[in-house]
């Protein structure tokens, strides 16, 4: 125990690191796929501190090589779900009551551990199991979570000193208490920072968490939860199981202590749990916080002003479209351009994408890695036989894909004349970018549609020099996009830089990466204090 108002360390963005040919991240890093490829682990649930093993495995493998097997999982059913609560109930107290400079520190020291000793091994974990290339694991596994790690101390120093006014009579504080019950964080496969901070960010704030992650990270967020135990997690604050998700969220999510839910994954998924909430909500000793960031059906727009850009907007186009095989919510999926940029643009777009080199991810001169999984490779190439069979679409580049090692699907460029296809409209999470032509003349018309075409409204671009047409585009599509970018790709966010998060269907923008996020995983208690409190009923108007 100290007496003292501390500081928190400024964080800074952790810098990207290159692994160019020759670094020693990169030599390090090559060790550490190499060790972790070849052996396999077996990753038990983690349930107030102790290991479980159910025998009932689930395996984790290679999307680009999916007949290796990494990791077998131990799956647990209801009954686990009640351990973990229990868990997170019964460390809730010593937790909650943990000065908030002790709480943070384990958070500090895990990014500390991260930047350094776990840097490759999370690297490896995210590439080998999630298909990312080594840019794309850097800028999740290392650098992203760090920056959660790091700002989300600074942000929550920043609102507990967020104090009501006072006077010489009285003194008002507010006691930024972590919710009541437990928090339920359920997490996606895309992004292993992510993972780590929807338990992280109410773990900070004070509350208990059952954590599941997607069975299609398993393997990295087993070295996250490793992470955070090796910094000093105290056992039963985070719990991690695994299981079939929708018996387990059926027990988790009509239990009365559920005090919020952290989501990150499609639309349906939190629909459905927060009709789940709805039927429950006589049930609940609270009303839970929903915090849920879901799909997205990303867009570029260009204006007839960004051809003298033309090389700018290609690559935003290719990188935002096809990166991580194009499995980010904020991908860019859908683009708009006038008739007289696209004549320039066609060409150098479709060389662009013809020439991404697609492969195992260990194999570092390579751009795109493979899918996920089969379910999602049969549903992307069901896309790419919709804009096949379609009278107004056209492949104009890829179209191509192949399962039998490892689920590679080419990224593939597709015209279409009709912009409410179903390919401008629904969420592919794949290798796919629709391209709407319009005509020059038709460019608040065509904002309008773009505004209007998706349920969604995740990220955006305007690409133009026109400065009146950027204001333009910000204008009419004010609420297309929770992340806007101009003249930039619509992927990327940077923790502190860019806060995350978009609404209509894409989530109840809760911008993780900023204090606003971290509002959601506190009870406000107002405390008042009187220092001459009155002694007399009556007021000085009752007077005769
Ligand atoms: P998903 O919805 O399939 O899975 C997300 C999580 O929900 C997983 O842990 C899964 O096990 C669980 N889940 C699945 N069925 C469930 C059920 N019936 N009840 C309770 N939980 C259930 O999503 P995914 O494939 O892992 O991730 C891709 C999706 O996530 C995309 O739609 C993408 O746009 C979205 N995403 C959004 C953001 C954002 O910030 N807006 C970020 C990353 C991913």
């Amino acid at each position: 125990m100290i007496q003292a108002t501390v500081s928190v360390p400024p964080p800074v963005n952790e810098p990207v690191r290159s692994y160019a040919p020759g670094t020693p991240e990169r030599a390090e890093l090559s060790r550490t796929l190499d060790r972790m490829a070849a052996e396999r682990i077996d990753i038990p649930m983690i349930i107030g501190g102790k290991e479980i093993r159910t025998g009932k495995l689930g395996e984790a493998r290679m999307p680009h090589a999916h007949g290796h097997v990494l990791a077998t999982f131990h799956q647990g059913d209801r009954s686990h779900a009640r351990q973990a609560i229990e868990a997170a109930l019964a460390a809730k107290p010593a937790w909650a009551a943990m000065p908030f400079e002790e709480r943070a520190a384990i958070f500090l020291r895990a990014a500390e551990l991260l930047a350094t000793r776990y840097r490759p091994i999370l690297n490896a974990a995210t590439m080998l199991g999630q298909s990312k290339t080594v840019h794309q694991a850097e800028i999740d596994s290392a650098c992203e979570l760090i920056d959660f790690f790091r700002f989300n101390v600074a942000f929550a120093a920043r609102l507990l000193s967020e104090q009501p006014i006072s006077d010489s009579t009285m003194w008002n504080r507010i006691d930024y208490r972590p919710l009541d019950g437990f928090v339920y964080a359920v997490t996606p496969f895309n992004f292993t920072s992510i993972a780590g901070n929807l338990a992280a960010a109410p773990a900070l704030m004070g509350n208990t968490v059952v954590f599941k992650p997607s069975v299609w990270a398993a393997y990295s967020n087993w070295y996250v939860m490793e992470l955070l135990r090796e910094a000093g997690l105290p056992d039963g604050v985070i719990n991690m199981i695994q299981g079939d998700p929708a018996e387990l969220s059926a027990e988790i999510l009509s239990h009365p202590d559920l005090g919020g839910v952290h989501f990150t994954g499609s639309t349906a998924v939190f629909r459905a749990m927060w009709k789940t909430v709805g039927e429950n909500i006589e049930r609940y000793r609270q009303y839970p916080r929903l915090v849920g960031e879901t799909g997205g059906k990303d867009f570029v727009f260009a204006h007839v002003s960004a051809i003298d850009d033309l090389d700018a907007l290609a690559v935003a186009l290719v990188r935002g479209a096809f990166e991580f095989q194009g499995q980010k919510c904020s991908a860019a999926s859908r683009a708009y351009v006038p008739a007289s940029v696209w004549k320039k643009l066609e060409p150098r777009l479709v060389e662009l994408t013809q020439e991404i080199r697609m492969g195992d991810v260990r194999d570092f001169r390579n751009f795109m890695g493979a899918v996920i999984h089969e379910g999602a490779f049969d549903r992307i190439v069901g896309y790419i036989e919709l804009a096949r069979s379609s009278p107004d679409a056209k492949i104009l580049a890829g179209g191509e894909a192949d399962k039998s090692e490892g689920y590679f699907i080419r990224p593939t460029v597709v015209q279409v004349t009709d912009p409410k296809h179903r390919l401008m409209q629904e969420e592919i999470f794949g290798p796919v970018l629709s391209i709407f032509v319009y005509p020059d003349d038709q460019y608040e018309e065509t904002l309008r549609l773009c505004d209007e075409t998706s349920p969604y409204g995740l990220t955006g671009s305007i690409f133009a020099r026109d400065r009146a047409a950027i204001l333009t585009a910000e204008r009419i599509l004010r609420h297309a996009a929770g992340n806007f970018y101009v003249n930039d790709k619509p992927t990327g966010a940077v923790v502190a830089q860019q806060p995350f998060g978009g609404s209509r269907a894409s989530g109840t923008n809760d911008k993780a990466g900023s204090m606003l996020n971290l509002i959601r995983w506190t009870s406000p208690r107002t405390i008042k204090e009187t220092f001459v409190p009155p002694t007399r009923v009556g007021y000085p108007f009752m007077e005769e």
